[in-house]
This record gives structure tokens, C-alpha cells and sequence, in this order.
């Protein structure tokens, strides 16, 4: 993980709410005087009009306010999906201990009793920004070992893992609404001469090249059989992920088998038509392409995967860059 940036108060705002201007004007005074970046209001209404705008990165809330009290503040602010990880440290007379399990309950992550001493103000506030920062970074780390842990490194798509979930979930889709899907099994025809007479990285290119190809071919087309340029990758009529090696799998929600064989078709067709542009000649490069559709009969998804490869083996044995079907018994 990276390093965090070392804590300056000027990164940070913070509201300070209280229906009473002389403490409001002390707890901005100290605020400042440490270097925080600052705003206030003097009402629960103003306050949560304040967070809305400013979007602040702690509050000190009041707990004993008119009209609306700091504990209202606090709970409608931690409903809202917006503003619930905003910290709030609530600011409690000492006759008010017992609203103390109040403002936990309602979200709070401390407390400083008034009148309180600036030096522990402001080391709670610090640690509050500190620990929300940490929380905020670690959620983000998280966020991104997902990705990593479910793509393809050199190709982007789903690996092997991802796709065999999405094909689960289709497949389970389909046995409880009686509904259909279908699969597409690819693998490079000859890859291992393509490495041998001109390298692994050049390898790779033509594997770069035959998803980017497979995911054009997966676009919607308009009535007129076009593609269709500007899609969200959710507009895809499929799910393509690597296998492993120069093997991919595609996954057609809805799809019968008639229609996933004229995408295999036309995936075959662009790949071959595509070639690789290496130095100043372009070589050739095909696909072989099985097809499978789920039956109502099948336990498992790979029974599935299991006719696509066959399917794809008689693709090879009939000469490759071709499609091959395996219908259902
Ligand atoms: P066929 O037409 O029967 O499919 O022949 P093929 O040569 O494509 O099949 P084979 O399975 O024998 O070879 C696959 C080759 O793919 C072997 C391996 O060197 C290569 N390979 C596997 N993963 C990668 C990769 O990530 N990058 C590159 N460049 N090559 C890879
Ligand atoms: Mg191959
Ligand atoms: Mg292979």
C-alpha cells in the first residue's frame, strides 16, 4: 500500500455547529489557530444545509441545540448514504452525560465535554481525520485488489475465476426462470508457431488483439447491422473472459444457439480479416470457435463448457478458423 501523506491541517475542513456564537467563535478560533480550514453554522437546519455545500471532513456538533438537537442532526446525517462517513464528535455539557449512549447510538465517534481544554479538541479531532483518512485508504486498496483479483492482467477482460462466476450465475438464471444462454469457446489457431517465429511479446499482441476484436463483435448492432459505437461496456451482448493461455470464453445471457452461432461467426470472420501488423507485414491470424447452449438436463455449468470444447475440438480437426456447433441431444 502507499505511503500516506503526512497530515497538514489545511487538507482538512471542518464545521463547527453550536446555537451559541461566543463558543462557536472559540472553537473556529482554535481550529484556525492550528490551521484547519473551517466553517460554521448556528441551527441543526443550517448545519445540515452547511454539509450539503461545504461537504466537511468532521463535524463538532452541539448536542444541545432549539429546534433541532445534535442528535436529530446526527442520525439524519448518517441515514444519508452521502454524508454518513462524515466523523462527528459531539460537544456535551457535563450535565448531558446522559445523552452520551444517545450520541453513540446515533452515529457519533466521540465526545468533548464543555468546557474543554483546546489541546484535547484538537488531538481528538486529529485522530478522527487520521482514522477516516486510513478508513478511506484501505476501502480504496480494497476497491482495487478486487480488480486485480478478477481481470486479466495483459488482456483487461474477466479472468479465468470472474467467468466462471458469471457463467454460474447465468447458469443458475437459467435453470430457475426457464430462460437461455449460450457460449462461445475460442482459442487461437497455431499460437504456439506465432511465438515461436516471432516471440512471446508479439504473442501477446495477437492476444490483445483477438479480445479487442471479440469485444467489437460483441457490441450491440442497430436495426441496420451496424455496430453501435458509444456503449457502456454493460451494453455488451456478452461477457468475455480468458480461460487461460490463448483460450476465451464468452458467455451470451439470453441467447439461443442460433444466435450465439452467428456471433462466433462473426468473431471468426473479424479476427481473420483483423490480422496482426508486425514490422511491415501483416500476419494472418484465425480462431477456432465452439459453440454450446445450456440445456435443462445439464447439473453444472461446465457440462455446458464441456460441449463447447468438443465442439471446438472438431472446429481444429476440421482445419480451424471455423465455427463448429454442438447441438443439444
Ligand atoms: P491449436 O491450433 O491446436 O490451438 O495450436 P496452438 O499452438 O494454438 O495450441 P497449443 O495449446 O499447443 O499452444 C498454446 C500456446 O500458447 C503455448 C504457449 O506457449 C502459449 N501461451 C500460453 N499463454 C500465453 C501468454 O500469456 N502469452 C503468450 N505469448 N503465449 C502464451
Ligand atoms: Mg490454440
Ligand atoms: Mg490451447
Amino acid at each position: 500500500m502507499k505511503h500516506l501523506k503526512p497530515f497538514q491541517p489545511e487538507d482538512f475542513l471542518i464545521l463547527a455547529v453550536d446555537d451559541l456564537r461566543k463558543n462557536l467563535q472559540l472553537l473556529i478560533e482554535i481550529l484556525d489557530k492550528f490551521g484547519y480550514g473551517t466553517t460554521f453554522a448556528l441551527t441543526g437546519t443550517q448545519a445540515l444545509e452547511r454539509v450539503k455545500i461545504a461537504k466537511p471532513d468532521l463535524i463538532l456538533l452541539d448536542l444541545m441545540m432549539p429546534e433541532m438537537n445534535g442528535l436529530e442532526v446526527c442520525k439524519i446525517l448518517k441515514s444519508d448514504e452521502i454524508t454518513q462517513d462524515i466523523p462527528i464528535i459531539f460537544l456535551t455539557a457535563s450535565n448531558e452525560d446522559n445523552h452520551l449512549l444517545q450520541a453513540f447510538e446515533s452515529g457519533a465517534v466521540d465526545y468533548v465535554i464543555k468546557p474543554f481544554k483546546s489541546p484535547e479538541l484538537l488531538a481528538r479531532v486529529k485522530i478522527h481525520l487520521e482514522l477516516k483518512r486510513t478508513k478511506d485508504e484501505l476501502k480504496k486498496a480494497y476497491e482495487e485488489m478486487k480488480i486485480i483479483a478478477s481481470t486479466d492482467e495483459l488482456t483487461g477482460i474477466a479472468n479465468r475465476r470472474t467467468i466462471f462466476n458469471i457463467g454460474q450465475q447465468e447458469f443458475e438464471r437459467s435453470q430457475r426462470y426457464n430462460a437461455h444462454f449460450s457460449l462461445l469457446m475460442i482459442d487461437i489457431d497455431y499460437f504456439k508457431i506465432i511465438n515461436d517465429t516471432y516471440g512471446h511479446d508479439i504473442g501477446d499482441e495477437a492476444l490483445k488483439m483477438v479480445v479487442n476484436t471479440t469485444l467489437q463483435c460483441l457490441r450491440k448492432v442497430d436495426h441496420l447491422g451496424r455496430l453501435e459505437t458509444q456503449q457502456e461496456p454493460s451494453e455488451k451482448l456478452g461477457h468475455l473472459g480468458r480461460l487461460g493461455g490463448e483460450e476465451f470464453v464468452v458467455i451470451l445471457p439470453e441467447t439461443p444457439l442460433e444466435g450465439a452461432t452467428l456471433a462466433a461467426k462473426r468473431v471468426c470472420h473479424a479476427v481473420s480479416q483483423q490480422g496482426l501488423q508486425i514490422q511491415d507485414k501483416t500476419v494472418k491470424i484465425t480462431v477456432s470457435i465452439g459453440v454450446s447452449t445450456f440445456s435443462h438436463n445439464d447439473i453444472r455449468i461446465d457440462d455446458v463448457l464441456k460441449r463447447a470444447d468438443l465442439a471446438l475440438y472438431e472446429a481444429k480437426e476440421k482445419g480451424r478458423n471455423q465455427v463448429a456447433i454442438m447441438h443439444n441431444q
